[in-house]
């Protein structure tokens, strides 16, 4: 993407052309044509502290989000980021690993400067940060609650992300974490039986005894 002022190439993660100081609405480029209408919302920018807008990405009928229109950042109530990823995005039948490991090499613009958590819109309380969804590299800032917040900018990285096929790397990820968690639980699970038995046993079978049972016995050593 180019910078509408001046051309330039505009690095991933920020709507702030570097060389001209442009600010470009860069994350709802895509859904242009379906935007309904605006509406005043309750809500506060987390970044600028005024009243946001509700706008209408017009996601199967109407489908509001918050946006502030100062500094273009989003607000996402539960569910609906995932759902707009995957309306407006075309996944490909072989993932761009090649492109993923570029995004995630890229930094962000202000990289350097200190963190700065943010509040939820509607909570108030400080949101967490997290990488959202593997191998995308934006840094989400999100409430437990009540949803997330994007950046200007980050929304149209992780249409990018998508479209290289990172909701499938995600999930692949999310399957590996769940079965190494599982095969841990079942090795804690074992360990504590052997450790039982030795203690059922009059006490004679130390637990590093057990122990090297236990990996014997699950990894078939
Ligand atoms: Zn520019
Ligand atoms: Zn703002
Ligand atoms: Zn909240």
């Amino acid at each position: 993407m180019n910078c509408v002022h001046c051309g330039a190439p505009l690095p991933g993660k920020t709507i702030r052309c570097p060389y001209c100081d442009t600010l470009n609405d860069v994350d709802l480029r895509r859904m242009q044509e379906n935007l309904g209408k605006e509406a005043a919302s309750d809500r506060k920018c987390p970044r600028c502290d005024i009243l946001m807008k509700s706008v209408d990405l017009g996601i199967d009928g109407t489908f509001y989000i918050e946006r502030c229109e100062r500094c273009l950042g989003l607000f996402f109530d539960p569910g609906e980021l995932e759902h707009v990823l995957d309306v407006s995005t075309q996944p490909p039948d072989e993932v761009d690993r090649e492109r993923l490991n570029v995004m995630i090499e890229e930094e962000y613009l202000d990289e350097r400067r200190p963190v700065k958590y943010l509040k939820c819109p509607v909570c108030h309380e400080l949101m967490n940060r997290k990488v959202y969804g593997a191998k995308s590299g934006v840094i989400v800032d999100y409430c437990s609650q009540h949803g997330v917040w994007l950046d200007g900018g980050e929304l149209a990285q992780l249409v990018k992300w998508a479209d290289a096929g990172g909701i499938k790397v995600d999930a692949e990820a999310k399957e590996r974490d769940a079965k190494s968690e599982a095969r841990r639980e079942r090795f804690d699970r074992i360990l504590k039986q052997k450790e039982e038995e030795g203690r059922g046993g009059g006490g004679s079978i130390r637990s590093d005894d057990a122990l090297s049972m236990v990996l014997r016995g699950f990894f078939g050593w």
